[in-house]
């Protein structure tokens, strides 16, 4: 198996993969044979994973996408990539991504974009853009992403592939490179919700070195995640909210999705028109508390713990400037300065703190509809992106890219768990996505529900 991906990979032009090391990856092959003969195999061992550039690796070099970490390479795993090599799996390599994950469309990496594998011409998604491609090109049976404001679903619906964000807390932040702290979620993504299904299983759990992680008694415990996928969806309540279908949304992904819910109610659910009324304010809310928290994060690239330094600087404040310059790309400048500049002292309650305040709104936005007794549905569905992917190289605006993260960010805002399942295709013959969103821990459901479509 190993062998095959590996030609695969080699033969690949899509820039999926950023580092590929076939000693290493036969290496670990080895030992699951091994242990497979010994008979204490896993149902993963044996299979290949590759990882988004995001999980730190001890052997693999771990670049988040940026020129900063190039050649740095990690003294240890990070929790997700331990699990993996525990249940036996076996490492493809490293994954292109966004340069610290901040993009949709992977044009932001360092190493250059990524291509679209169902048109070279169109980009894969962001920012867990090579996870993606490398699932739709078949040169990874599954692999890992992680999720700010979307990039498992927004990347998994323009490829046409299943990936799953979990409830923030659920996946260990240990080892994974901070993008903002209090969004970042780790997930899978495979070519179906089953796959997706057992890689969560092995991913999640408590983990003491993430002080975010959930506690077993806060719900932060090992589930099988496919212990649902065959029940019935008779009487399933779908939440369809009026905001995901206004304007903005593209007719042929509109039309794809509607098709998609119209299946669900030949299956036995019904559809329940809701409002997530705070819906519009997601974008101002995010594009604050993210880059704030990004600005606080990246402050430990200074040219003297780890990755690059520049050369000939006069002082410590140059070689802190210079080294900065040189290392991080235009949009994590960005949003460093746009992060800085929320936090400061006089502007920090008229921006930061209101965003704050947004956020806690468009949670209860969310709660009235799905949480308690009063709740009106179990899953919410609509698209994940307004369009279906746009050409490499056409949206080079930083606000329309911004823009077209309207219907993830607010799941993101409110640590609920949500995924992305394909369900046909639109202009261009390119994939579209359907965004399934669920209620803290309903991962199980979600799964049951994408495994259901046909
Ligand atoms: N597109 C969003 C951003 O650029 C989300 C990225 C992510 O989820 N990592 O920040």
């Amino acid at each position: 198996l190993a062998t095959h991906f590996l030609d695969r990979i080699e033969k690949s032009d899509l820039n999926a993969f950023l580092h590929v090391d076939r000693a290493l990856t036969l290496a670990e092959a080895a030992e699951a044979d091994a242990r497979i003969a010994a008979g204490t195999a896993t149902p993963l061992t044996g299979v290949p994973i590759a990882h988004k550039d995001i999980f730190v690796t001890k052997n693999w070099r771990s670049t988040a996408g940026s020129k900063m970490l190039a050649n740095y390479v990690s003294p240890f795993d990070a929790t997700v990539v331990a699990k993996f090599k525990a249940a036996g799996m076996v490492s493809l390599g490293k994954l292109n991504c966004d340069e610290f994950a901040m993009g949709s469309a992977n044009e932001n990496s360092a190493f250059g974009p990524v291509k679209n594998p169902w048109d070279h011409k169109a980009v894969p998604g962001g920012s867990s853009g090579g996870s993606a491609a490398a699932v739709a090109a078949r040169l990874a049976p599954g692999v890992t992403g992680t999720d700010t404001g979307g990039s498992i679903r927004q990347p998994a619906s323009f490829c046409g592939i299943t990936g799953i964000k979990p409830t923030y807390g659920r996946v260990s932040r240990f080892g994974m490179i901070a993008f903002a702290s209090s969004l970042d979620q780790g997930g899978p993504m495979a070519q179906t919700a089953e796959d997706c299904a057992l890689l969560l299983s092995a991913m999640a759990g408590f983990d003491e070195r993430d002080s975010t992680s959930l506690m077993p008694e806060q719900g932060g415990i090992d589930e099988d995640f496919s212990r649902d996928l065959d029940q019935p969806l008779t009487g399933l309540r779908i939440g369809v909210p009026k905001e995901y279908f206004g304007e903005g949304l593209a007719a042929d992904v509109a039309a794809a999705v509607k098709a998609a819910l119209d299946q669900y109610v030949q299956l036995g659910a019904t559809l329940v028109d809701i409002s997530l009324p705070n819906t519009k304010l997601s974008i101002p809310a995010y594009y604050m508390i993210a880059p704030a928290e990004a600005s606080s994060n990246l402050s430990r690239f200074d040219g003297v713990r780890f990755g690059h330094r520049a050369d000939g600087y006069k002082d410590l404040q140059d070689m802190y400037k210079k080294t900065r310059a040189e290392g991080f790309g235009p949009e994590v400048q960005r949003r460093i300065m746009v992060g800085t500049y929320v936090l400061c002292h006089g502007y920090y309650d008229a921006y930061y703190l209101k965003a704050q305040r947004i956020r806690r709104l468009i949670q209860q936005d969310f709660e009235a509809v799905l949480n308690g007794p009063d709740a009106v549905c179990d899953v919410i569905m609509g698209p994940v992106a307004p369009t279906v992917a746009w050409d490499l190289g056409s949206k080079s605006d930083p606000v329309a890219n911004y823009l077209a993260d309207i219907y993830t960010l607010s799941t993101s805002l409110a640590g609920l768990p949500g995924m992305s399942i394909p369900c046909g295709f639109g202009a261009n013959q390119r994939p579209v996505g359907l965004q399934i969103i669920g209620n803290y821990f309903a991962e199980a459901k979600l799964l049951n529900v994408a495994h259901q479509y046909q």
